[in-house]
């Protein structure tokens, strides 16, 4: 099969989303650890399975990718194939508002961070930080 340049950029942006795992841990967990707060990673019993939760405060972190999220800075459609990655991402976008909606209906707080954010620790403290207090004297929920 030829190797058009459609192809070239798919296989970049698949090579960047596996290394997505290894950039959060790097990112997010030191500020947590700095922060006191214990929390488990990956939680598949949640909706939208949140990157981290935090393990005595109602507060689950997302970190989204700037492409498959859809961000609004730097999500550029791939030129081939535009239809369905078009479909693909606003499909993403919709269950991403739905699975966090359904967070807050059972008491989570929702702190979204995206992958560009990550480049700055004092933003991504200070978010955290503000969902810690809105979080503070809830339990959190079964
Ligand atoms: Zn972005």
């Amino acid at each position: 099969m030829h190797r058009g340049p459609g192809q070239e950029k798919r296989s970049y942006i698949m090579s960047r989303v596996r290394s997505k795992g290894s950039r959060i841990e790097q990112s997010v967990a030191p500020v947590l650890d700095s922060l006191g707060q214990a929390y488990q990673q990956h939680v598949a019993a949640l909706p939208g399975k949140p990157d981290f939760v935090l393990t005595l405060l109602p507060v689950a972190i997302f970190v989204d990718s700037c492409f498959w999220h859809g961000c609004t800075l730097h999500c550029r459609m791939p030129k081939s194939n535009a239809d369905y990655w078009v479909a693909k991402i606003d499909y993403n976008r919709r269950r991403d508002n739905r699975q966090r909606s359904a967070l807050r209906r059972r008491g989570w707080i929702v702190v979204r961070l995206w992958e560009h954010d990550l480049a700055r620790e004092a933003a991504v403290r200070a978010r955290i930080a503000a969902g810690m207090r809105r979080a503070s004297g809830r339990a959190r929920p079964a």
